[in-house]
Parts: structure tokens; sequence; C-alpha cells
């Protein structure tokens, strides 16, 4: 497989953009080569600058969950490019995608739409701290909730735990409320409660995508959720990936767990920069204008992101696709540690409806600490080998394999032939 104008256009793309790319995880660094260039994409295959095909399971880290260029989003979006881009002014629109976020989660009476799922997670922060008056918060490690200072945290390391800033640029100050605790350790996020008065929040991926796929363990969420009522914190559930991707009410809905403030992103604008936070009235009416909690944005509720948004959640909602997705990523579990089996590999596999991950490890995976314990070398040549194989995947061990409705039985059989050569390489290496 050639990919000559992909390195070409790398090679450009470094004098005029950061690593040649404008997110990081693009940039292919942790399984080694040169990031590919896509030109185009349609149903479940991705094409890159020298024509190469690829069965697409990053689906641009979750968004497309329809596959590429579903013919009722295109036609939505085209209908609404008609009208314009951008006013500046309320539409109709914005209010059609609201009631249908509302409706998908029970503790929701109000939604404030913003652009992107950092957005949306600084702004749930913002408004836990509003509105009870207090200033730390609990995440726990190797949850990501995007880029924002107080968050990046324990995005990281064993140094996690002390509070130490993930990046470089982020003032002590702008985290030292916040508190690390171990993701399915409820133990450790009483130590902080009983230590400190002044918690606002809990932050957390109710199933971690961002440190590979980790799941709550039996009860964590449900005792969270009521550790947090008795101390009056809220809970926040980021669920920016798992929103409408595994449940059309997420995460809570499986789980039977009601957050105090949601916040979605990636799957609810289809592929546009759409982000949300919600909560039932009460919280909500803090947000300015009914509030004095200040939350703006020139291009949020954007008329084209709306659009699709609304287009992308009605078809799922008809095709209601979460017992399919689970049967597949099933099946393709079963490929990976038969393959593995075979092959004489460690290999762990966690998976969560449409979310589906391989560790390279013979640990269980249940917080940050097991998921590092994956042999990321062994990641790298699986990778590479998949995309000889015609498979896209996140360029990265700790990211979650997404499936979309467009995957057909050929992409399957052929995923799983893909499989198997790729585990036979990890084992060449070894
Ligand atoms: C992707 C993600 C974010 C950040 O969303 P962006 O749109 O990239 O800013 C936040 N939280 C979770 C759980 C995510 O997966």
């Amino acid at each position: 497989m050639e990919h000559k104008k992909s390195e070409k256009l790398y090679k450009e793309g470094l004098k005029h953009l950061v690593g040649a790319v404008n997110s990081p995880v693009r940039a292919f660094a942790s399984v080694g080569g040169n990031p590919l260039f896509i030109k185009k994409a349609k149903g479940s295959k991705i094409v890159d600058v020298d024509n190469n095909k690829y069965i697409d399971l990053v689906l641009s880290y979750g968004p497309m969950i329809l596959g590429h260029r579903h013919k009722k989003v295109e036609k939505a979006i085209a209908k609404s490019l008609k009208n314009g881009y951008t006013f500046g002014a309320s539409t109709k629109n914005e209010i059609k995608l609201a009631k249908i976020v509302c409706d998908a989660f029970p503790n929701m009476d109000k939604v404030r739409f913003v652009n992107s799922g950092t957005e949306a997670v600084l702004s749930a922060l913002r408004l836990a701290r509003a509105f009870t008056g207090k200033d730390k918060i609990i995440k726990f490690a190797g949850c990501y909730h995007g880029h924002s200072d107080a968050l990046l945290v324990a995005a990281g390391s064993g140094l996690a735990t002390l509070s130490i800033p993930g990046s470089k640029g982020v003032p002590n100050d702008a985290v030292k409320n916040t508190l690390i605790a171990e993701y399915n350790n409820l133990e450790s996020v009483k130590q902080h409660i009983k230590k400190h008065q002044d918690i606002a929040a809990i932050i957390i991926e109710p199933v971690g995508g961002n440190m590979g796929v980790v799941l709550p363990k039996d009860g964590f969420l449900k005792k969270l959720s009521d550790l947090a009522k008795a101390n009056n914190i809220l809970l926040i559930a980021d669920e920016v990936m798992t929103g409408f991707r595994s449940k059309f009410g997420g995460a809570q809905e499986i789980f039977d767990v009601t957050a105090d403030i949601t916040c979605l992103g990636k799957v609810i604008g289809g592929g546009f920069p759409v982000g949300a936070y919600g909560a039932r009235n009460e919280i909500m009416e803090m947000v300015s204008p009914l509030g004095a909690m200040y939350q703006a944005g020139t291009l949020s509720g954007n008329p084209i992101a709306m659009a699709s948004g609304i287009a992308t959640l009605t078809e799922l909602k008809k095709q209601n696709p979460y017992k399919k997705f689970n049967k597949t990523a099933q099946k393709i579990e079963g490929y990976l540690l038969k393959s593995a089996k075979k092959y004489d590999i460690d290999l762990t596999v966690n998976r969560f409806g449409s979310m589906i991950n391989p560790f390279f490890t013979s640990d269980e995976v249940t917080d940050f600490k097991t998921a590092q314990t994956s042999d990321t070398n062994k990641f790298g040549i699986f990778f590479w080998e998949m995309i000889n194989n015609g498979v896209f995947l996140p360029p990265s061990q700790f990211e979650a394999w997404f499936l979309s409705t467009a995957l057909t039985k050929k992409d399957i059989e052929k995923l799983a032939i893909a499989i198997d050569n790729a585990m036979k390489k990890v084992a060449s290496h070894n």
C-alpha cells in the first residue's frame, strides 16, 4: 500500500500547521509513522489521498454514527445551506434539536448548545459552581473532558493524583480546585469528600472512553450518584462520547442513573461542531440570560449544524441500531480474542455498545492504571497491519473503535481477516 501523496502533504503541512494536524491524536505519534491525509468518505468507507480505501472505525472519533454522508443528513444540510449559514439570532431548528435532546435525557428540562465537547464541559463546571456556590470538583484519573485548564489534569500519569497539570501552560492555580479520584473506586471519592467541604461537582465519563473503553463496575455509578446527592454535590455526566452512541439516552439510560448535568457532543452534531449541556430547570435557570452565570457563543446553535444534528438523531432514533451494535461488537470481540489466542498474544477486550477496545495486556482493564499495562508497541504494529489490510483505526491504544450503522456484512468479514493478519504480524515481532 502506497502513501506517497499523504507523505508529500504531511511534509507540506509541517511547514504551516503544528505537526501538520489540528488535533494531536491525528499525528499518529503513538503508533509511529506519519499521518494519512483523507480525501473523502462515504458510508462505512474512508479514502485517503492515495486512493486507498479503508473500513472506517474512527468515524471522526465518534460523530459519524450513521456512516459518512448519510442521504437524509446530506439532504437536510443541503436544504439548510440555501437559507444562509449563520444569523446570530434564534432559529426554529434550535428548538427542534433541543426537544429531541431533552426528551432523550430524563433529568434535562433545558439545554444550551455550544460548539464542542470542551465547551460543553467547561460551561457545565461553571454552572455547577454557580449553582452550588462551591469551587472544588472531583474528576477521575484517565477521564478526558476536553482541553480546558481545570480539566487537563490526570489525563496522564501516576503523578496525576497529585493534581499536577497535564499540560504546560496550565497554571497551578487553575487546577488547585481539581481533585483526582480513581475510576471504579468509590473510596477514593469518599476520601476527598471527607477532607473537603467545598466540592461543587463530580464529573465522570459514565463509561470511560478516553483511556480506552473502561466500564463502570456493578453499582459504581449508582453509588456515586447517591454519594453526590447525600453531600449536596452535583453529578456531571460527560456523555460527549457515549450520548446517543450506545443507547439513545446514553450510558445513563443503560445504567439507570441520572446526572444533575449532562454534557453532549460528537454524535449530536452528526459531523458538525455541536456540543451541549443540559439539566433540570432549577439548574439551567442559572445560565444567562435567565441567570447570572455567563456563557455565550457567536456560532452556537449554528443552523447548518442544527440541521445535521436533527437529521442524524431522527434517523438514529428511527433505526434504533443499538441491539445490532452490541451484536456486531460481540462478533468483533470474538475475532480479536480468537486470533490473539491463536498467536499466543495477551489481549483483553472491553466493549460498550458501539465502542470496542482491544488492550494488549493480560490484565483486566478497570481503570487508568490497568489500561496503562497495555503494550503500546504491539498496538502500533497491529495498527499499521490493519491499515495495510484496509481498516482505519484510531492511531492510539487508548482510543475506542467506533461502529456505524453503515457497516456491512462484507465489512465485518473483511475485518475478521484483517484482525487475524494483524495479530499474526504482532506475533512475528515477539
Ligand atoms: C471528545 C470528548 C470531549 C471533548 O470534545 P471536543 O469536541 O473534542 O472538544 C470531552 N469529553 C469526552 C468524554 C470526549 O470524549
